[in-house]
């Protein structure tokens, strides 16, 4: 076990919501969107705001450049997301949530409309005329949680499910350091509107198919762990997939696996998009900031959780990611006094 630490206590004070508030109460049509490859605060946070806004009458489009991990098409309203590289017509307002930089959302036309940032991820670019960012957040589905309150809406069992599944998805099913008092309150509130928690973990982590499975037993036995033991490496290239039979969908998870493991403190995978571009992800325990070293290549993300995209020879990329953990895993050791993390 952890030392215990003083948690942050969110607030939902901020005057940007009442800004936002203001700015949806005077429009009429608006689009949601995320960032690409969206995951399930991207999903719970946009359709937790679209079942609110409905409710309070307005006309709501959800759209997202790529569609949902599979394990997330069996909530309310996941099937009819619209995929799509960019938005026609005519609209009042674009909301994008869990989004650092408008780009990232994959949809071209957004910035057309009046647009509304809303984000907990440290280093959002601020692109809307409106930007409200909470880096206290465990995940954006705190924030639309206290948008959905502020605007009166109902906390319908729709809404409930997707703030709850924002929730479990982007805590690591509640492992990681960002979670406050006020994501249990949340999460007691949505639970208190109808939400069953044994339901939609099901939902999330209970849907392999066989593809999936062996697809993980392959990555997983050619996973490397660093000589101090405490980094693990792993790879997938588009042959591996189809020799195992799964997906790169499939992969969905799998990074959390190697964590379980005591002695692992932070995992770093490396994905091939194609020839020598790589996506990296990585995960980490307790003060460990992964998301520094995602941002020296580009990318970002959080502190437990990050990621980036880079191009180069894998052995030499591998070389270079295991260094800089390394360095993370020193910063955080020379600055515990007593228990390890
Ligand atoms: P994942 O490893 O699941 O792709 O991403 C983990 C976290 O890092 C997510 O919060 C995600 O938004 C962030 N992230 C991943 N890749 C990038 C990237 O290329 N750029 C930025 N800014 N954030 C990223
Ligand atoms: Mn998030």
């Amino acid at each position: 076990m952890s030392t215990p630490q003083p948690s942050q206590t969110r607030t939902n004070n901020a005057p940007e919501l009442q800004q936002i508030v203001d700015a949806i109460r005077g429009r009429r049509r608006f689009v949601v969107s995320s960032h690409s490859r969206p995951d399930g605060d991207s999903i719970g946070s946009q359709l937790a705001m679209a079942y609110a806004l409905r409710a309070i009458g307005k006309e709501v489009r959800v759209i997202n450049a790529d569609p949902a991990p599979p394990p997330l098409m069996a909530f309310p309203g996941v099937p009819a997301i619209e995929i799509a590289a960019r938005v026609d017509g005519e609209l009042d307002a674009a909301i994008i949530m869990e989004c650092g930089e408008l780009t990232r959302t994959g949809v071209a036309g957004l910035d057309r409309f009046f647009v509304i940032n809303i984000d907990h991820h440290p280093g959002n670019t601020r692109y809307g005329q409106i930007n409200w960012f909470d880096a206290g957040a465990a995940a954006c589905g705190e924030m639309v949680f206290d948008l959905v309150r502020a605007l009166d809406a109902p906390l319908s069992l729709e809404v409930a499910t997707h703030v709850y599944l924002a929730i479990l998805t982007d805590t690591g099913s509640f492992h990681y350091s960002s979670i406050s008092p006020r994501t249990f309150d949340i999460c007691r509130q949505t639970l208190e509107a109808g939400v069953d928690p044994v339901l939609v973990a099901r939902n999330v982590y209970d849907s392999n198919n066989m593809g999936r499975l062996k697809l993980f037993g392959a990555v997983l036995s050619a996973m490397q762990i660093d000589p101090t033991g405490r980094i693990a490496i792993v790879y997938l290239d588009h042959e591996m997939a189809r020799a195992a039979g799964g997906t790169y969908e499939d992969t969905e998870g799998l990074i959390n696996l190697p964590l379980t493991v005591k002695e692992i403190q932070a995992i770093v995978f490396f994905k091939q998009v194609e020839g020598d571009q790589y996506r990296v992800s990585m995960r980490s325990k307790g003060d460990i900031d992964v998301g520094a070293v995602a941002k020296e290549f580009g990318g970002g993300g959080h502190k437990n959780a990050a990621g980036c995209t880079v191009t180069g020879a894998i052995d030499a990329l591998q070389k270079v990611f295991l260094e800089k953990i390394e360095q993370a895993i020193e910063l955080r050791d020379s600055r515990i006094v007593g228990m390890q993390k």
